[in-house]
């Protein structure tokens, strides 16, 4: 490979990599994505494929969300391969009264922001399923919220690159990067070879910090694991995506009136149906650095807090479990942003338990600054000084 070149290249063929693949060889660049080991190896594959608006923050974030979803809509329509998208909205439940008075208040924020939102009570629950446990209140409902198959719109986002002439480089490992002035060139080491680059996107998801550290750039992302249990869809138990209204707490680090344990795992639910039958059920939120091992005490957390809401959950057949990591930041919010110490150089990451959701905007947008056109939403909240203004780093 020694002696080769890229007008642009993306590091990680993760969601995120592959959808700045797309767009940015789209807008007609030659595009090559390196990765170290198969296009969706990371985090990608190891999550659920909700492309969500109802868990953001209203305001930017859920703005953000809608605009992506948009895309995703378009994207079923020009990508090669078909990705299980379907778009039925999801649901978010309450168990207390203090949890309806907060879903109240979360639906006049998204509303105001022009977004879908709308209040559920009790028989609202009930047509939705007759699984759900009696004993809830009522809940809150986003409709625009779709579902895909993770790693097949990540395929599907690099075979759309690949017929605009990007191509990938797997089993690829970037091991260290220099910048050339004399030439404004970037110099890619990697186990394979080297490759000079003008362009160049760090899209290494929660390994985005190692590459930045070969330019002396600090990274604020951290891992943040994740449990899914896959279950058997013996019953009809909901038809679209359901979740604990807790689950806005634990993702935002809040407080909840939960068990120790389900405090101390961020174990809230998270139900979906996925197209080949099954049940994805989660979730867990630790920060245990990179191992993705499955621990069963985790496991019985998250299968306890679904019988809770799906009493008939406890006669569902366990297929596997599986963990993955978030790529975490601070806000809770995701990187795309140029660096103003290097030319032509981008990170697009950190996008947590967003970046299935987030994946076609950030495309969309990282191809925007390569072509220098206008972003297609505001990207000031994503810039990676940010965190130098909050002093997170020097
Ligand atoms: C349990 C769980 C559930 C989730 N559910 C959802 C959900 O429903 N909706 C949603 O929107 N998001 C969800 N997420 C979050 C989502 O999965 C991630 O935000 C997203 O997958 C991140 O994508 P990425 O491309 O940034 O990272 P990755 O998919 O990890 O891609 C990064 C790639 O970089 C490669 N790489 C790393 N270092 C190098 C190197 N030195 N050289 C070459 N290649 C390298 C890796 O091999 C990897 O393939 C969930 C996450 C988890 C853990």
């Amino acid at each position: 490979m020694t002696g080769t070149h890229a007008q642009v290249a993306v590091i990680g063929g993760g969601i995120i990599g592959c959808a700045v693949a797309y767009y940015t060889a789209k807008a007609g660049f030659e595009v090559t994505v390196i990765e170290k080991g198969e296009l969706a190896s990371g985090t990608s594959s190891h999550c659920d494929g909700n492309i969500l608006a109802i868990d953001k923050e209203p305001g930017f974030d859920s703005k953000m969300s809608l605009k992506s979803q948009e895309l995703v809509d378009d994207l079923a329509k020009e990508l090669p391969i078909p990705f299980e998208y379907r778009k039925p909205g999801s649901i978010l439940v309450c168990e207390t009264e203090e949890e309806m008075e907060a879903a109240e208040q979360w639906v006049k924020r998204q509303k105001a922001e022009g977004l879908p939102f709308r209040m559920l009570d009790r028989t609202d629950l009930k047509n939705e399923s007759r699984y759900l446990a009696d004993d809830l209140l009522g809940g809150l409902e986003c409709a625009t919220d779709s579902t895909v198959n993770p790693y097949l719109l990540t395929y599907s986002l690099f075979e759309g690159a690949k017929t605009y002439g990007a191509r990938l480089l797997k089993y690829t490992t970037v091991t260290n990067m220099d910048y050339e002035s004399k030439n404004a060139q970037y110099r890619i080491e990697t186990n394979r070879g080297v490759l000079t680059a003008d362009y160049v996107v760090n899209c290494a998801g929660v390994w985005a910090p190692t590459i930045g550290k070969m330019l002396d750039l600090t990274i604020p992302i951290f891992p943040r694991k994740g449990h899914l249990i896959v279950a058997s869809r013996q019953l009809p138990v909901s038809p679209r995506k359901v979740m604990e209204f807790g689950y806005l707490l634990s993702k935002f680090g809040k407080q909840r009136k939960v068990d120790p344990e389900t405090e101390k795992y961020g174990v809230a639910l998270v139900f979906e149906p996925t197209q080949s039958q099954n049940f994805l059920i989660g979730s867990s939120r630790e920060f245990v650095g990179y191992d993705i091992a499955v621990d069963w005490t985790v496991v019985k957390c998250i299968a306890r807090r679904a019988i809770r809401f799906y009493p008939k959950m406890s006669e569902m057949l366990l297929i596997r479990m599986y963990a993955g990591l978030r790529p975490w930041t601070e806000d809770h919010l995701p990187i795309v942003s140029a660096v103003d110490r290097y030319p032509n150089y981008f990170i697009a990451a950190g996008h947590e338990g967003d970046g299935i959701s987030l994946s076609a905007v950030t495309g969309k947008v990282v191809s925007e600054l390569i072509t220098g056109n206008t972003p297609s939403i505001n990207i000031e909240p994503l810039r990676l000084d940010r965190f130098n203004k909050k002093g997170v780093y020097q």
